[in-house]
């Protein structure tokens, strides 16, 4: 009999008609629902911890699905919450430190904020300043884009600052702020309450790193601290140490793995695509990402993603998302 963990990833879950503005991390609740149920009535749940310890054992007996989501988003614990424990279905919340103990939302959300609501003075801004032709080309004409179509320029603009070192993307988002203030939209994380009560609950929390950087950005031995500092502070808040691990934007490697290992955790999570099978390096699982599509795959999503998960499409999805 085939044993494989398929593991997925959710960040965003939406209230019904609102969109946001980067698509790949946000599902709305309606399909969130279906999905959820549609898997659960084929009963292929199981809690990530255990699944991946039965993985190891050869004793998963066929074809399991574990749900984690990354990042904290307020929205799982008002929406997804609800549509989990109605369904029964276990689920894994990775959480980093400072941005949950500082509420400061992600830099992306902030610098959307600030387009949607500053456009016209951010195309002044961005012209007086010495960035590079990619972020003022990005920025200079937002003042003549509509506030609410300004989200596909914003999610460009992201990516293309994802592709920026962290020290040329901190400035930036710290010039912005200085600017334009901090951010003053609704609260977008949850707090340790909300966090406590979902483990209360039975979900399960894990780490997503002290301060969200991306690890392979840092040394050695800061990396250490980002994973050992944050299984810390996890045990001191929920009263028990975290057993999962959640690199941020998937970056690992063998050695942070090693880190991983050492700081006391059970296995770890990246965002390679794809399922896991018994010899899949416990330290370095591979997730689906979930989320609403674009286009005509978006007439039925659920299907979309029930097909994805019956594994007949990897070799054309594992090229198409490396690509
Ligand atoms: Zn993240």
């Amino acid at each position: 009999m085939s044993e494989r963990l398929d593991i997925l990833t959710f960040h965003r879950i939406m209230p019904v008609g609102m969109k946001y503005f980067i698509p790949p991390m946000a599902m709305n609740v309606r399909t969130f629902s279906s999905l959820i149920d549609r898997l659960a009535a084929n009963n292929r749940f199981i809690a990530l911890e255990e699944g991946v310890r039965l993985l190891r054992e050869g004793q998963l007996h066929g074809n399991k699905i574990a749900i984690t989501f990354d990042d904290g988003y307020l929205d799982n614990f008002d929406l997804a919450r609800d549509v989990l424990q109605r369904l029964g279905a276990p689920a894994t919340f990775f959480v980093p430190i400072v941005p949950i103990e500082k509420q400061t939302v992600y830099w992306w959300d902030h610098l959307f904020a600030v387009m949607v609501q500053e456009g016209d003075q951010i195309t002044s801004w961005v012209r007086a300043r010495p960035y590079s032709n990619l972020l003022r080309s990005a920025l200079e004409d937002i003042g003549e884009i509509a506030p609410d179509k300004r989200g596909a320029r914003c999610r460009r603009l992201v990516q293309a600052l994802n592709g920026l070192s962290e020290e040329v993307r901190g400035t930036f988002i710290h010039d912005l702020s200085i600017e334009f203030g901090p951010y003053s939209g609704d609260r977008l994380l949850m707090t340790w309450k909300e966090i406590q009560q979902l483990q209360t609950e039975g979900f399960a929390i894990g780490s997503h790193s002290f301060s969200h950087i991306p690890l392979t950005d840092l040394d050695e031995q800061a990396a250490g601290r980002e994973i050992r500092n944050s299984a810390n502070f996890l045990e001191k808040i929920l009263g028990q140490r975290p057993s999962g691990f959640c690199y941020p934007r998937g970056q690992h490697s063998q050695q942070l793995g090693r880190s991983v290992e050492m700081a006391g955790y059970t296995y770890a999570v990246t965002t390679r695509f794809g399922s896991n099978q018994s010899h899949t390096d416990r330290f370095a699982l591979a997730r689906r990402n979930m989320s609403d599509f674009t286009g005509i795959r978006n007439h039925f999503p659920v299907t979309m993603h029930l097909v994805e998960l019956s594994g007949i499409l990897d070799g054309v999805l594992a090229a198409r998302r490396a690509g």
